[in-house]
């Protein structure tokens, strides 16, 4: 591809039904800068950073684009937040502006976040922060880093111009957003509610032809669909769960129906481990805490299903009986997952009574002794490959009772070769932490400063490994950094 061509050329949304997005353009920006590009994500795509860097390039992406001929669209879809249904959200400050194809030929679809207002913004301005962007660039990179399945961001954009947040004027900033697909749970119930029976099947059919090519063949395609997406879903809040991840906003809207970590606000990964640790300020009530994540998976899952009801059977008391079959392997799926994904971590492979007790009293004893999650894991890996115990005893409150559950460790783990590669592979050294992402953003608001940023963003995208020059970024915060709340900071 000549390298000055914009390579957004695709707009597969356009074969929706018409109800299900607006057609328009982003809302033109005073003097947008590049704040950062994701070379190495260019590279994955197979594409050259040249016409992203080029100034045609960042005016497009900024929203000053020539877009006739192209066609930006915002997309409708509905969504249970917090568990109460609001019909009519859509993207309220996002355009997707087509999607592009990467060297396999697949469609990646390019969403600029924070571009301006649509139909759909209700009473928010349409713009996002630059501290919001520097957020989801972070976390959806360590993502990324970590093997989870996930949105990407391809580049933030400062917009020159500064937007009203918590009384006070901020710089303005856009993600472009890489993903997937951006069909979310709350698209199908706009469709179901708007539509009914014929929207809903036109979503299952997108989605089949574009995302689940497994089932196209199958006699029961929209049960198999069903399945499918649940087992993806199943397999990516196991991943986030083993990592300490809490997404902190699993509203049905905010649900990618590929399976992909989508919307980032609040989200956070562990330090100390908690199993109902929550970060949001908005989640009083611990809905979406650490260890309700499965349950939720399973509840917004159930909302897609309805959707799909009538295209599963004529009788109803048949189609949720289908329903229910296919939610159950969501289920399965997880505990499974789930359970050998911490057998994995422990590096335990004996199916023993001795081994299923000490594995399922590993995370409360974490909590009981007051233990950061990552530090834990990976002096344990340390451990396991021959290092003293010195410094994984040093993580427990309780002296005495580390000992004991070291021995206890030592006398069931694996240590095969393989057992110990699967070990390290399932224990980050580096994660995304909290304190260390607030103090990226307050650089990067308060003082144009993106060092830290950048330090981040490189040292995360191998987080099975840390340099000498970045063990720092593995330390937990002093008492005196602690972030208690994570505010959503749009
Ligand atoms: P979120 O919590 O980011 O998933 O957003 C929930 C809904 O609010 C979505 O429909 C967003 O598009 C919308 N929204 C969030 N922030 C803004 C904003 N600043 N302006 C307009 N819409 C917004
Ligand atoms: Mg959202």
């Amino acid at each position: 591809m000549a390298s000055f061509e914009n390579p957004i050329k695709h707009q597969v949304y356009l074969s929706l039904p018409e109800d299900m997005y607006s057609p328009l353009a982003p809302r033109r920006v005073e003097s947008p800068s590049l704040l950062a590009l994701n070379k190495a994500l260019l590279d994955e795509y197979g594409l050259s950073s040249n016409w992203f860097e080029d100034a045609k390039g960042i005016h497009f992406l900024a929203g000053n684009g020539d877009y006739d001929g192209e066609s930006p669209v915002a997309m409708a879809y509905a969504g249970h937040q917090f568990g109460h249904y609001s019909p009519l959200l859509g993207d309220g400050r996002a355009h997707m502006l087509g999607q592009l194809q990467n060297a396999d030929g697949a469609f990646i679809d390019v969403q600029l976040k924070g571009s301006g207002r649509t139909p759909y913004s209700r009473g928010g301005d349409g713009r996002a922060t630059v501290g919001a962007v520097v957020r989801e660039y972070l976390i959806s990179e360590a993502m990324a880093g970590l093997g989870i399945p996930t949105t990407r961001t391809l580049a933030i954009l400062g917009t020159g111009e500064s937007v009203m947040r918590d009384y006070q004027m901020v710089p303005g900033g856009i993600q472009v957003r890489t993903g997937t697909s951006h069909i979310r749970v709350g698209s199908f119930q706009y469709a179901y509610a708007t539509m009914g029976k014929d929207g809903v099947q036109a979503l299952a059919d997108h989605l089949i032809e574009h995302h689940f090519a497994e089932v196209a063949s199958h006699e029961d395609k929209y049960p198999a669909l069903l399945e499918a997406v649940a087992v993806r879903q199943a397999q990516l809040i196991s991943k986030w769960m083993l990592v300490g991840f809490i997404h902190g906003v699993m509203n049905t809207d905010n649900m990618s129906l590929v399976g992909e970590t989508i919307d980032f606000g609040p989200c956070a990964f562990m330090d100390e481990f908690k199993a109902k640790k929550v970060f949001s300020s908005i989640d009083r009530d611990g809905r979406y805490a650490w260890d309700q994540q499965a349950n939720i998976g399973y509840w917004n899952l159930s909302r897609f299903a309805e959707t799909l009801l009538p295209l599963f059977a004529d009788d109803s008391d048949e189609a949720v009986k289908i329903a229910e079959d296919k939610l159950q392997t969501y289920i399965v799926t997880f505990q499974e997952l789930f359970q050998k994904g911490l057998m994995t971590k422990l590096a335990i492979t004996a199916n023993s009574k001795e081994a299923d007790a000490f594995v399922n009293q590993a995370l409360p004893t974490l909590e009981s002794e007051r233990i950061d999650f990552t530090l834990f894991f990976d002096a344990l890996t340390r451990v396991a490959n021959g290092e003293e115990e010195t410094e994984l005893l040093s993580l427990f409150d309780n002296q005495e009772k580390g000992q004991v559950w070291i021995s206890e460790w030592n006398s069931l783990k694996d240590d095969s070769e393989s057992a110990l590669k699967a070990m390290r592979e399932a224990n980050p050294a580096l994660i995304a932490r909290n304190h260390q992402v607030e103090k990226a953003i307050e650089d990067a608001m308060e003082r144009n400063d993106f060092a830290l940023f950048q330090r981040l963003a490189e040292a995360l995208k191998t987080p099975y490994t840390v340099s000498e020059e970045n063990r720092d970024l593995q330390t937990p915060p002093a008492p005196e950094e602690r972030v208690l709340r994570t505010f959503c900071g749009t």
